[in-house]
């Protein structure tokens, strides 16, 4: 591609909302463009290439470990989402509308109910199952905080994954094979990432695994330990327990529990006064929707005490339980090993679920077994958020000048750059150089643009294709330079072994 026919609006303007280097670097690069400002973006012409390569990473591992891609109707009929009893508890993330029949529509946020659907209406025996169908498309949710660009939009793409299975154990065996095919995508989209246990919500268990690309600017605060392999979401870390005895002194926190239909509860949590509260293992622990701040209240009717307090706190209410409430804290020992567990922090780039029967038994999505019995499917689910990880491979990979995206996630594999379109001998050199590398289908940006060499220069570094070849003064000289982004190392190189020095390396 010719750099002069390229929609390439970079600019040296960071937009005002903008705090994250991947943000600032996707608009500044002209890679996206924000619409309206509100988690909606366009992806111009390199943006939508990265999208597409990312895409083709995620789809050649899922299609290799037997995954199906088909399409959903992206607008969803409410009436699918009656039947699963989300309508209401998803809340205002939830986009909902009406045709002009008056019929009720959303837009999905994941497509649990739509695939069951699909699925209920074409499967009917265990012989056509297991199954793992996936779709890579777009994704609606009126997020209350849309920020940090692609990393929190309202609308994104996902890559969403939903499996069928006649028995646990089936399903658990792909949930292994998807956790493998995961490690794949990401290493060879040259991530640093760790897979860690999550918070599978009011479902509970240990079937939930987030992929967390390593990051300081990451919304995530993960637990791991230095010492094994232990790592988890601090919404679902557990340490070995402390022991705590009748002097311990304790605290309350008062908040109110959300419920479906408007129900409301308030909630009493009690728990020693230097442990915090977390609060997605309170909400797990009443089996709310949400949890908000609620003022103090004497009167304690409902009392969660972590479970620290056990046999330790003489805290009396009508309705006690003990539950894990408490947030590991930095320093508390590993519970699998002892080690000092510590904080780091993540982007959630996937999340990979067992579900169970959840969806299937609402929605009858059954199979008929081996011996004539109808029966649930048993489901997992597999999310990437296949847009979010734009920004995940600029907050690993950048510097203060821009990008510099992983081999695979590149928009080009090489950039040739002629200073000055003045000198006929650079132009014959970089035209040649540029005609040799794209016969040898290596994808090619020449830069052969009027501007000064220093803006050219300025766009490589925003642009942050990993490697460039410029031809400068110094080919009177007989020698042009390689640069490697990553470091901008410089080598030079001799006019007549260049075809074969970039032949060797792409
Ligand atoms: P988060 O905790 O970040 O809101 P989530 O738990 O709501 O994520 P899932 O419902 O598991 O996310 O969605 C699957 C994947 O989609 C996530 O792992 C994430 O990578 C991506 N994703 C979720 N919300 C957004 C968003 N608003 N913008 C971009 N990507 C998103
Ligand atoms: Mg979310």
């Amino acid at each position: 591609m010719r750099f002069s026919r390229l929609l390439i609006p970079t600019t040296k303007e960071t937009p005002n909302d903008a705090t994250l280097a991947s943000h600032i670097f996707l608009i500044r690069g002209g890679f996206i463009q924000s619409v309206g400002g509100s988690g909606l973006y366009n992806f111009l012409p390199l943006g939508k290439k990265i999208l597409d390569k990312v895409h083709a990473v995620v789809k050649d591992e899922l299609d290799k470990a037997g995954c199906q891609e088909v399409s959903l109707s992206f607008v969803t009929p409410a009436s699918l989402w009656e039947e699963s009893g989300r309508l209401e508890k998803y809340g205002k993330e939830l986009l909902r509308f009406k045709d002009r029949k008056n019929n009720d529509f959303i837009l999905g946020p994941t497509h649990e109910e739509m695939m069951v659907n699909l699925v209920r209406q074409t499967v009917k025996s265990y012989k056509q199952l297991p199954l793992n169908v996936y779709q890579i498309n777009l994704k609606f949710r009126d997020e209350i905080r849309p920020r940090f660009g692609l990393m929190r939009g309202r609308e994104f793409l996902m890559k969403d994954a939903y499996s069928f299975h006649t028995s646990t154990e089936d399903m658990q065996r792909e949930f292994a094979l998807m956790e493998e095919t995961y490690k794949k995508i990401f290493t060879r989209l040259g991530l640093e990432f760790r897979v860690v246990d999550a918070d599978s919500g009011a479902i509970g268990g240990s079937g939930s695994k987030e992929f967390m690309v390593l990051a300081d600017s990451g919304e995530d605060t993960i637990v791991v330990c230095p010492d094994c392999e232990y790592g988890a979401n601090i919404e679902a870390a557990v340490a070995k327990p402390k022991t705590y005895d009748v002097s311990t002194q304790v605290k309350v926190v008062t908040m109110k529990a959300l419920y479906d239909e408007g129900v409301t509860k308030v909630v009493h949590f009690a728990l020693p006064s230097s442990v915090e509260l977390q609060e997605v293992k309170a909400c797990n622990a009443v089996n709310a929707n949400e949890l908000v701040e609620h003022e103090d209240t004497d009167t304690i009717i409902t009392l969660v005490a972590d479970s620290l307090l056990e046999g330790v706190d003489s805290l009396i209410a009508e309705e006690k339980s003990y539950a894990d409430i408490s947030a590991v804290q930095e320093g508390d020992s590993c519970a699998t090993c002892g080690g000092a567990l510590r904080y780091t922090k993540g982007i959630e780039a996937g999340h990979i679920f067992q579900l169970g029967t959840q969806y299937s038994e609402p929605l009858g999505a059954n199979f008929l077994d081996e011996n004539g019995k109808a029966q649930p499917m048993v489901m997992g689910t597999y999310g990437i958020g296949v847009s979010r990880l734009l920004a995940a491979i600029i907050e690993q990979n950048h510097d203060d000048k821009g990008c510099i995206w992983t081999k695979e996630s590149a928009p080009f594999d090489l950039q040739i750059i002629i200073s000055n379109i003045k000198d006929d001998g650079q132009v014959a050199l970089g035209e040649k150089l540029y005609e040799v590398m794209l016969d040898k289908g290596v994808d090619v940006l020449l830069d052969e643009r009027k501007d000064r060499f220093g803006a050219k220069m300025k766009d490589y570094e925003l642009l942050g294709v990993p490697h460039a070849v410029v031809i400068g003064k110094n080919l009177a000289d007989g020698v042009v330079e390689f640069i490697s982004r990553n470091g901008m190392e410089k080598e030079e190189v001799s006019v007549d072994e260049i075809v074969d020095f970039l032949s060797e390396r792409f």
